[in-house]
């Protein structure tokens, strides 16, 4: 008896330890940032978003933006309250269809404190009314809105969604997308994904674009403006849409050969990186005056001064690699970038060798000779760069280096398949350089700590690698190398992101 009624006591209070305590726990507010050491107010904590429903009205006269999004989402702790990230002014909030009390703090913060509290693993839909003029709207001393003179647009890393919808804006928590602009007739609303419908209404033409994939906060564009629309397919049957700004000038047809091989990339690209992520590709060069490019998925955004010196296929292999690296697999943390920047660089390295513009080892030689050790260029450590570097040149060039180094290092055979293989594994997730490693590893049957470290986390000049047997590189060979041909074309790129 005895016995029996201590071995209850004792089941009971297992189950008390195997209760969760989160679910037990009384509702506390959701943290106001996602935890990344670069960024500590980005994102936030508490909840996870699976779909954002933006619907806007965008003048481009006056640059007045309206907007009403409604995001799905499920609790992850039991929240008092949670916080959005978004700069514009804001009308009104609903939590399940009820009136929720909201106010903005901070630089970006929007806390949202419902009627009622939202317990562990429910869902939420957040309706969220607001308005502004983004190109008035400067957070932390910048603005990322691109006033152009027939629009606006945005496209920005790490920041870009504060200007125009309210979101849990890191990249580790990725949602699909509905994106609707109504803009004046004569103007077109450039967003991701594939554009499922248009019609005109009172003066009015309203855009409906359908991201279905899962895509990052970042990663969300729109350009709003007076575009010509190029739709075509890639030899192996991917919807492409292009847009160009019609007053390109000078620019406008080195942007227009450059950007409309983007079908014939996307293939080549898949025969390196695996089947194409998504069910769209393309690009848009806006009139806007800044010089770098981004990745935002789907539809890459493009500066007409990366044409200014004529087409540049480079940067055009750089962004779309970006759909592998980047965007279908994103980072966990920022300090991954070099997940995205290595490798993306690393594919403009492998075109010019396609080119026949100068190989990956020449290229790889390159950057290693023109940094002597002296050159601050070796300080920043790729695989984690910190947030004033870490899109600095070397997380790019090193970065690459470091990508070629893995390629000595388990021989061509294996590199490739790694290459071809992460994509696959992680697809529309998100991943650590750590992740990548093990993967590496795994694939090579082999450690590869000497790499990893020697490239990507030493604040130092690596002294020159071993070769494999038969290769000639780094400091194995015995002339300096020579600058290769595809050299200024692929740092014409550096300001891409
Ligand atoms: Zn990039």
């Amino acid at each position: 008896m005895r016995k029996r009624m201590i071995t209850a006591a004792a089941a009971a209070a297992t189950l008390l330890l195997l209760a969760d305590p989160a679910a037990a726990a009384a509702p506390t507010p959701g943290a106001a940032g996602a935890g990344d050491a670069y960024y500590p107010t980005y994102g936030n904590g508490g909840y996870d978003v699976s779909h954002y429903d933006i619907r806007l009205r965008y003048q481009p006269e006056t640059d007045q933006l309206q907007g009403t999004t409604t995001i799905l989402a499920t609790a992850t702790e039991n929240l008092s309250r949670f916080n959005l990230d978004f700069a514009l002014d804001v009308d009104e909030v609903l939590v399940n269809g009820r009136p929720a009390a909201y106010r903005s703090t901070g630089e970006q913060e929007l806390e949202v404190t419902p009627a009622a509290p939202l317990a562990r693993g429910s869902r939420a839909t957040v309706v969220v009314r607001y308005r502004g003029v983004p190109s008035k709207t400067v957070r932390y001393g910048f603005n990322a809105w691109l006033r152009t003179p027939d629009g606006g647009v945005i496209a920005g890393e790490p920041e870009g969604a504060w200007w125009w919808f309210p979101s849990n804006d890191h990249p580790f928590d990725k949602a699909t997308f509905d994106v609707s602009v109504a803009v004046p007739d004569g103007t077109q609303a450039i967003s991701n994904g594939t554009l499922v419908s248009q019609r005109s209404e009172l003066g009015w033409t309203r855009y409906n674009w359908r991201q279905t994939k899962p895509q990052a906060t970042y990663l969300a564009t729109l350009a709003v403006g007076k575009f010509d629309i190029t739709t075509g397919t890639s030899p192996s049957g991917i919807p492409v849409v292009n847009a160009y700004s019609k007053d390109l000038g000078d620019n406008d047809g080195a942007a227009r050969a450059s950007v409309e091989r983007t079908g014939e990339i996307v293939d080549w690209l898949s025969g390196y990186l695996g089947p194409y992520p998504f069910t769209s590709a393309g690009g848009y060069v806006p009139n806007v005056t800044t010089r770098y490019a981004l990745e935002s998925q789907t539809r890459v955004f493009y500066s007409p001064r990366q044409f200014a010196n004529g087409s540049n296929t480079s940067v055009v292999v750089h962004e779309l690699a970006h759909q592998w690296y980047g965007d279908s697999v994103s980072v966990q943390r920022w300090s991954d970038i070099w997940l995205n920047e290595g490798f993306a660089r690393y594919a403009q390295w492998l075109w010019s060798e396609s080119e026949g513009e100068g190989t990956a080892q020449e290229l790889a030689d390159w950057v290693y000779a023109s940094h002597p050790a002296e050159d601050p260029f070796w300080t920043v450590k790729p695989g984690d760069p910190g947030p004033d570097e870490q899109f600095a040149l070397p997380v790019y060039d090193r970065g690459a280096v470091a990508v070629h180094a893995l390629r000595n290092t388990v021989g061509d055979q294996k590199f490739f398949e790694i290459l071809r293989g992460w994509p696959a594994e992680r697809r529309f997730g998100n991943a650590t350089v750590a992740d990548f490693r093990a993967y590496a590893e795994k694939t090579a049957g082999r450690s590869l700590a000497e790499v990893f470290d020697t490239w990507l986390f030493t604040a130092a000049k690596p002294a020159a690698p071993t070769v494999p047997t038969g290769s000639v590189g780094f400091a194995a060979r015995t002339t300096a190398p020579t600058e290769p041909r595809s050299w200024q074309k692929i740092q014409a790129a550096t300001h891409e992101h």
